[in-house]
């Protein structure tokens, strides 16, 4: 029988009057005699709460404990979620990532899926059941609870599709797919129909946080569609596939607001150990090089831990400049004369008082770092500078 894997997001199954909504999506895949994997997140805003309440606890909380902790968010909606399916009488039952088989490596905070033994939830299928799996967690050979990163339940998601040979991935979310902004801050951004995975993995690692870039690379891999799409409105979403792809130059505007930035000047002998005790410790940084200057740019959750790393190397660079409370705003797509595009950007963002930092060729198209209070303007000045504005637009979201 064919499978569909459905994800249920954090605003998705933020109150039991939501959880119970959710039902409708999972009955109507069920109609339809496909056997229904449905991967949850932690209510609303629990994970950020779970955070809240350890640091009030610890400023350097371990990691290990941090995992055990925010891993019990997902558990609470994997059984309200099951007990409201049974309640309108259909069998289901809800699994832990360990009970689901999701085997992870050992980086707490950061774990990445390695393999997944699918056996339980086979077994649940073929008795006729729902299987609600807890997203975003797994669990290590050596029986450790981890986690996937903020956002992690979409890798969940795809990453069971693609081991059941899943016909299909839906991704319900709080808006009605992807637009070509961010459409909580960017009111022109229009609804995107199709788009290829390598379309929406450039959107997504520049920042576009409706889907994680994992879950696409999984999905990828496996040639799994995934459709993104709202679970209050009925709507065709946004399909992701090999065979979907949007036909225009410039896919859109995304950004990550929390950016930190480190120089590290005069930095010849040491640059490639630096890099590589950054790569150990899994910090993730996007590297751009002037001369010998080596530009770091990273999430500001991971700058304690560079400048602790880089830190050990004092010896091998002259200096360093830090600044924080940046963002970094991309423009997707292809840009022919990328020279002039900078050189208009720029002038652009002097126009509208827009405090830059620094312009550069992304491997995505362009990238900006502006001061963070300037970057939902600058994210909508582009999107009209780069003519992505739909006058028209009426969008979903919650
Ligand atoms: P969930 O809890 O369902 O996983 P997320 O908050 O992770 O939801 O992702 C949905 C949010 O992603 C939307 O509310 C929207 O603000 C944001 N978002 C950012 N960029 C985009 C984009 N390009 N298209 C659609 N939504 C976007
Ligand atoms: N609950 C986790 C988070 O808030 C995982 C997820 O929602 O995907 O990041
Ligand atoms: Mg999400």
């Amino acid at each position: 029988m064919s499978i569909i894997v459905q994800k249920f997001g954090g605003t998705s199954v933020g109150t039991t009057d939501r959880i119970k909504r959710m039902v409708f999506h999972v009955k109507k895949e069920r109609e339809k005699a496909h056997d229904v994997v449905v991967v949850v997140s932690a209510m609303n805003k629990t994970t950020d709460t779970l955070v809240r309440l350890a640091g009030e606890l610890s400023s350097m909380p371990s990691k290990r404990e941090m995992d055990m902790l925010l891993s019990t968010g997902e558990q609470v909606t994997i059984s309200l979620l099951t007990m409201a399916l049974q309640h309108t009488g259909l069998e289901a039952v809800s699994l832990t990532g360990r009970q689901a088989g999701i085997q992870t490596n050992g980086v707490f905070g950061n774990a990445r899926i390695t393999f997944i033994d699918t056996d339980r939830i086979k077994s649940e299928l073929s008795q006729g059941r729902i299987v609600v799996v807890a997203g975003f967690q797994g669990i290590t050979d050596q029986g450790e609870v981890t986690t996937l990163g903020r956002g992690g339940s979409d890798t969940t998601a795809a990453a069971l599709a693609a081991a059941l040979k899943a016909d299909r991935c839906d991704i319900y979310t709080d808006v009605d797919g992807v637009y070509t902004s961010d459409p909580r801050f960017v009111p022109q951004a229009a609804k995107i129909d199709t788009l290829s995975y390598d379309q929406m993995l450039c959107l997504s690692t520049m920042g576009a946080g409706v889907l994680h870039p994992r879950a696409i690379k999984h999905a990828k891999e496996h040639h799994v569609p995934l459709v993104v799409c709202s679970s209050l409105n009925e709507g065709l979403g946004t399909v992701i596939s090999e065979r979907t792809q949007r036909n225009a130059p410039i896919l859109g505007i995304a950004y990550q607001k929390d950016i930190s930035v480190m120089t590290i000047c005069g930095c010849e002998g040491g640059e490639s150990l630096i890099l590589y005790d950054l790569d150990s410790h899994h910090v993730e940084t996007e590297i751009n090089k002037i001369n010998d200057n080596l530009i770091l740019i990273v999430k500001d959750e991971d700058f304690p831990e560079v400048k602790r790393i880089v830190g050990q190397y004092h010896q091998a660079y002259s200096y360093i400049k830090e600044r924080e409370n940046l963002s970094k705003v991309s423009v997707i797509g292809r840009i022919d004369s990328t020279q002039e595009a900078i050189k208009n950007v720029t002038s652009v963002f002097h126009d509208c008082h827009i405090a830059k930092e620094s312009i550069w060729e992304s491997s995505a198209g362009l990238s900006a770092l502006v001061d963070r209070s300037d970057i939902e303007k600058a994210a909508r000045v582009l999107h009209m500078h780069f003519g992505l504005d739909n006058l028209e637009s009426r969008r979903a979201v919650l």
